[in-house]
C-alpha cells in the first residue's frame, strides 16, 4: 500500500536560491552550510523549503534545506538535483542505520541519525534499546512531509516499541517555530533499560527530555575502565556513565554532580548493576578545591563538564574553567594515577584543549603521559570537510610516579 507521503516532488518545483562566490566556494570545498550573508534575497522562499542552490551565474550546486531564521540559511542535503524528496529521506535513514550496523558494537543504545554527519541536517535520532527518541532542529525537518517520511522509515527498519520527540524550546524559538511539547508520538512505552559495554542504564522518556544519555562517550567509558584502578572520582557524573564503568575495575568509586535528579537516576543505575557507588551532590569546582586542600587523594579522576564555550565569545572563560578543573584534579591524583579529561566545547579545539591540560600539569608540577587522545563515539560521525560535526575531546593521561 503506498504511504500517504510517497508522492514524489519534481526538482523543478523547488525554488531557486542564488549564493555569493564565497558561499559557492564553501560548498565546492566540501562544506554543507551557507551563511545568510552569502545568500541573495530569498523573500519569496517559504521558511523550511527545499531549495535548489545556484551560484551567482546560475550554475546548479545542490539541493538544500532553507531556514528563514537561522544564520545558517542553507544546509545542503544533496549535491544532486532531487526528484523524490521522500525517497531521498528514506535512503538517508537506511544508510545511517547500515553505518551503525557496521561500526557500532556492544550496545543497544546509540545515535541513529546525527544531523549533517548523516546528510540529514537538522535531524537527530537516538536509540535506547526498544525506544527511539528524535529531535528536529530546523524549519525544514519540522515540516510534516519530512516528519512523516522519517518516522515511517524508522518504524519500517527498526520496529521500535515507541518513538518520542524531544523538544528544546530554545532551539524552536531561534528557528521561529511554534512551541511544541516533548513526549511520545508513537506507541505508549515510556521507559526502558538499555546497555552499553555490559553496563545497564534506565532510560525514561520524561527524565530524558533534557539530555537523554551521553551516548557520544560510550567508547570513552570502556577506554577509561580499561586504564583506571584503585579509588576513582567521576566529577560531573550525570547518570553515572563513567562511574558505573569504572566500578568494574576500581575498588571504590565516587560520583559527583550538582544535579540531584541526575544523581537519583545514577543511584538507580548503580542498583540495577549491583554496584555500590558513593554519590555526592555539589559544585565540582568547590568540592575539588576542598578535596585538593584537605589532602583527599585518588588513583583515577574523570572530568566531563558541560560545554563551557557555547560560542567563540566564551572562549577565554572556558579555557580558564578547564585549566582550573584540571589543575585541581591533578593535585588530587596519586603518582601512577589516571586522569580522564573531556571537553565537549566545539570552540575549544583538540590542540587547544591539550595545551590547557599541559599548562595545568606544569602548574601542578606533574608529568603527564598521553595514553590516548580520543573523540566522540563512531555513531556520532565526524565529516572530514565539516569540522563542526566534531566536538568531543577525551584525553586519557598517566600521571608519572
Ligand atoms: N559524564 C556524564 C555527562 C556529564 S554532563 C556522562 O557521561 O553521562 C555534565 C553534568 O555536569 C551534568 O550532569 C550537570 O548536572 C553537571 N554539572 C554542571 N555544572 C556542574 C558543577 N559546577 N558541578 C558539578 N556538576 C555540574
Amino acid at each position: 500500500m503506498p504511504s500517504p507521503v510517497s508522492k514524489s516532488i519534481e526538482a523543478s518545483a523547488f525554488p531557486k536560491i542564488k549564493i555569493s562566490a564565497r558561499g559557492a566556494t564553501r560548498i565546492k570545498d566540501g562544506h554543507v552550510w551557507v551563511y545568510r550573508s552569502d545568500v541573495a534575497a530569498a523573500d519569496s522562499v517559504a521558511p523550511g523549503s527545499v531549495v535548489q542552490v545556484l551560484d551567482e551565474r546560475g550554475k546548479f550546486l545542490g539541493t538544500a534545506f532553507y531556514s528563514s531564521a537561522s544564520q545558517i540559511a542553507i544546509r545542503l542535503i544533496s549535491r544532486e538535483a532531487i526528484k523524490d524528496l521522500n525517497g531521498l529521506l528514506r535512503d538517508r535513514i537506511r544508510s545511517a542505520i547500515a553505518y551503525r550496523e557496521r561500526f557500532v558494537r556492544d550496545t543497544d543504545a546509540y545515535r541513529v541519525v546525527f544531523s549533517e554527519a548523516d546528510f540529514l541536517p537538522g535531524l537527530i535520532v537516538d536509540r535506547y534499546n526498544d525506544l527511539l527518541s528524535f529531535q528536529v532542529l530546523t524549519q525544514a525537518t519540522d515540516g510534516e512531509l519530512v516528519r512523516k517520511a522519517v518516522l515511517a522509515e524508522l518504524t519500517d527498519q527498526m520496529h521500535p516499541a515507541a518513538i518520542a520527540e524531544k523538544v528544546e524550546p530554545k532551539i524552536r524559538e531561534l528557528e521561529q517555530l511554534p512551541a511544541r511539547s516533548s513526549g511520545l508520538v508513537q506507541g505508549d512505552k515510556g521507559n526502558t533499560i538499555f546497555s552499553m559495554n555490559g553496563v545497564r542504564f534506565h532510560y525514561d522518556v520524561k527524565e530524558g527530555q533534557k539530555t537523554g544519555a551521553f551516548l557520544d562517550q560510550r567508547e570513552n567509558y570502556a577506554a577509561a575502565a580499561h586504564y583506571a584502578r584503585g579509588e576513582a572520582l567521576d566529577a560531573f557524573c550525570y547518570h553515572g556513565g563513567f562511574a558505573l564503568h569504572l566500578a568494574k575495575q576500581c575498588s571504590k568509586v565516587t560520583g559527583l554532580d550538582s544535579s540531584r535528579p541526575a544523581l537519583e537516576v545514577a543511584d538507580r543505575n548503580a542498583v540495577l548493576n549491583g554496584r555500590e557507588i558513593e554519590w555526592i551532590e555539589g559544585n565540582a569546582f568547590d568540592v575539588l578545591r576542598d578535596y585538593a586542600k584537605s589532602g583527599q587523594r585518588y588513583d583515577a579522576v574523570v572530568l566531563d563538564p558541560p560545554a563551557f564555550a557555547k560560542s567563540k565569545r566564551d572562549l577565554d572563560t572556558a579555557v580558564r574553567g578547564y585549566k582550573e578543573l584540571n589543575l585541581r584534579a591533578l593535585k588530587m591524583l596519586r603518582p601512577g594515577g589516571i586522569l580522564v579529561t573531556c571537553s565537549c566545547s566545539y570552540h575549544v579545539g583538540a590542540v587547544e584543549f591539550l595545551a590547557v591540560v599541559a599548562e595545568a600539569a606544569r602548574d601542578a608540577r606533574r608529568e603527564l603521559r598521553i595514553l590516548e587522545s580520543r573523540m566522540q563515539a563512531k555513531d556520532h560521525p565526524i565529516l572530514a570537510n565539516v569540522p563542526e560535526t566534531g566536538y568531543l575531546k577525551c584525553l586519557i593521561l598517566f600521571v608519572s610516579d
